[in-house]
């Protein structure tokens, strides 16, 4: 199988235009991917001739707009080879997601005392939830930390499961060191509800949600090519029947009386509300543009990226980068003596390299690497060699700046 980056780029319309007078380098993919054109024409043609609110019925744009929204349900569940196509529940994005599960799974289903083992890789959407448990209902966080490499085997995680833990929150693709978690090897030695941030693993690399050992995977459209405000959740049967609802409102109901009220079946119970309709609809279509292309064909083409920019980056002997195990995703968080991370993007920015600078929303995991900020460079499917050149030449730049 072949994998045509010039065609893919073609694809992108954003990837022609110019910034600051130079061809638009974007590695700033970890905190959101650009959109293709097929996406970008799903989305007027909703608005255009097939707009109208779901689950309405009754006309005839209604019930169009409903079977267009709602087949992406079964693409979801394509792209991720969840078992059942009910077990996905739409949402905004990886955010709304995980305060979901901590709203609707976690907070009936803890005690205070109870024990949530979470990894310090974690993004804040993976954090901040289970805090709110810590602060409303006495639940303990306790966490494990990363070998040097950023790798976070398995069998570390297992040794942290205490006989208090009760639920287990980890990230499949680290934000900001690239690490991949092997998912299996943890379910391989425990029952425990496992809750995986598939946020950025599912970008980069094919996920199997038939063999992975999930109970709850997320991921969020806006970093998949597709509309900000569109995501899912997957949730293993067992466990949606375990949910209670998080929001109230319209949709989300069978009847209404005036002293009681009784949910609806399946997912529609947790989908409160008019939702970002015309968002998935766009997401449906950016995951079957990824399903054309192969995910395997899009990870082997970003493994070889990875190690271009990998061996480039370690040619230079004043640079740090955060993490580095051997099957890291093309995510590159640098500090360089001398120069603040801000200072390393706005240089960039001006050649026309879009990089992240701060702490990305992974406070933690900063604190832990003993750095205040790094510059990442994230890598997508439709970046190239040349771009990591370009990359080399302006960090080189930056380093005889402020050498
Ligand atoms: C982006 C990201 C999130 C949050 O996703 P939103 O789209 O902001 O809801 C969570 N986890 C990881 C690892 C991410 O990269």
């Amino acid at each position: 199988m072949s994998f045509d980056v010039d065609a893919v780029r073609a694809d992108f319309p954003i990837l022609a235009r110019q910034v600051h007078g130079r061809p638009l380098i974007y590695l700033d993919n970890g905190a959101s991917a650009q959109k293709p054109r097929c996406v970008i024409e799903a989305i007027t043609r909703a608005y255009e001739g097939e707009y109208a609110n779901v689950h309405r019925g009754l006309h005839y744009l209604s019930n169009l707009a409903t079977e267009n929204y709602e087949r992406v349900r079964a693409i979801i569940a394509r792209f991720l080879n969840a078992p059942h196509e009910d077990e996905v529940i739409f949402t905004s994005g990886s955010t709304e997601a995980l305060n979901m599960v901590s709203y609707g799974w976690a907070a009936p289903n803890l005690q205070p005392g109870d024990e949530i083992l979470l990894s310090v890789l974690e993004h804040h959407a993976n954090i901040v939830p289970w805090h709110f448990l810590r602060e409303r209902q006495g639940v303990v966080l306790n966490w494990v930390e990363p070998e040097p490499d950023g790798s976070l085997p398995p069998e570390k995680v297992l040794a942290a499961i205490t006989p208090r833990t009760r639920m287990i929150a980890v990230t499949h693709m680290s934000n900001v060191t690239g690490t991949v978690v092997d998912i299996a090897g943890i379910r391989a030695g425990t029952d425990l509800p496992l809750v995986v941030d598939g946020s950025q693993a599912a970008v980069h690399m094919p996920v199997d949600l038939s063999k992975l050992g999930a109970d709850f995977y997320c991921i969020t459209g806006h970093k998949l090519y597709g509309p900000s405000g569109s995501g899912a959740i997957w949730v293993r049967r067992e466990r949606q029947a375990e949910m209670r609802p998080f929001l109230g409102g319209g949709d989300m109901i069978r009847t209404v009386a005036r002293d009681a009220v009784t949910y609806n079946d399946g997912p529609l119970r947790f989908e409160a509300g008019t939702p970002g309709i015309v968002n998935q609809i766009g997401l449906g279509v950016a995951l079957e543009y990824l399903m054309d292309l192969g995910m395997e064909n899009i990870a082997a083409h970003e493994r070889a990226l990875r190690d271009y920019a990998r061996d480039r980056l370690r040619s230079l002997n004043w640079l740090q980068v955060q993490g580095d195990a051997a099957d890291k995703g093309a995510i590159f968080s640098m500090t360089m003596e001398g120069a603040h991370a801000h200072d390393i993007s706005t240089i960039l920015d001006k050649k026309g390299i879009a990089v992240r600078a701060g702490t990305h929303c992974a406070m933690p995991l900063m604190a832990h690497l003993g750095v205040p900020a790094s510059a990442r460079a994230s890598f997508a499917m439709y970046n190239t060699q040349a771009e990591v050149d370009a990359l080399i030449e302006g960090l080189t730049f930056c380093r005889e700046l402020f050498a």
